[in-house]
């Protein structure tokens, strides 16, 4: 019943707006107040699971990888996705400011945010066209030097051999006085980036890399590989600013080792 209610709304609701609905009941679902989520303004009485529990994402204890009770179970949001909305809130103008903003591989609930903010010219992009704006390979992107005057593109790279290759190639397309984040999944105990081209099946690739499509784990050196596409970066450890989150129940919805790469050109 309550399913065919839905379809008969669905097209009368843009996409932003149906996920808003969702979030207005299931916000009464999970209400309490252990947790906070600051994406979508909710407080919680606990975390889902999420993450992939494979041995190698905790031997090599992989910072926004291994399995966690870390979604919120209102909006979906993952305790990157709660960091990196913290931090464009906090650390950069993207919500104010008139701005062209290139999104990969978009995260549900950043794109949701997003795309209602009139002040942000919005482009969302990924190799594999689904619930995006366009069809893109960060390897080769088909707009011309200059173009974004910001770029997300998280949790991508660590998917692509070629890796320089696709850095470059989002620096070139980065406006000079821009900016990037490229989060991926770092690993705390590795000093260099290991990476394996031989090992190519999806059942080799989990119990090297901890996920199926994973071509290496990023180590230490991760900033080094950025500032050697061109990239400026800088390394913002959200524990070491004590403002950084405002209230102290956003803070226990957060990755304690995450650090966001903000990417300067
Ligand atoms: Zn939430």
């Amino acid at each position: 019943m309550l399913q065919s209610v839905k379809n008969i709304f669905k097209p009368f609701v843009p996409e932003p707006y149906r996920a808003d609905i969702k979030i207005f009941f299931k916000r009464f679902q999970h209400f309490g107040s252990v947790f906070y989520c600051p994406v979508c303004k909710s407080n919680v009485s606990h975390l889902q699971e999420l993450g992939y529990d494979f041995p190698v994402n905790r031997e090599k204890q992989i910072i926004g990888g291994g399995p966690r009770k870390a979604m919120c179970p209102v909006c979906g949001s993952s305790d990157r996705e709660r960091l990196l909305y913290l931090f464009l809130e906090q650390k950069t103008n993207l919500f104010y400011q008139k701005t062209k903003l290139l999104h990969l591989a978009p995260e549900r609930n950043l794109k949701r945010i997003i795309s209602k903010k009139k002040n942000i010219d919005y482009l969302t992009a990924d190799l594999n066209p689904v619930n995006v704006m366009e069809p893109m390979d960060i390897t080769q992107i088909n707009y011309p030097d200059n173009t974004f005057d910001a770029i997300l593109c998280n949790h991508v790279l660590e998917h692509i051999p070629d890796d320089q290759k696709a850095m470059k190639e989002l620096f070139r397309v980065l406006k000079p006085g821009g900016w990037a984040i490229l989060q991926v999944p770092i690993s705390g105990v590795l000093k260099e980036t290991f990476e394996d081209f031989s090992v190519t099946s999806h059942e080799e690739r989990e119990k090297v890399f901890g996920q199926k499509d994973h071509v290496r784990i990023y180590g230490k050196d991760y900033s080094e590989r950025l500032t050697s596409a061109g990239f400026n970066v800088t390394e913002f450890h959200w524990e070491s600013d004590p403002g950084f989150g405002g209230e102290e129940e956003n803070k226990d919805i957060l990755y304690k080792e995450e650090m966001v790469y903000f990417c300067g050109k």
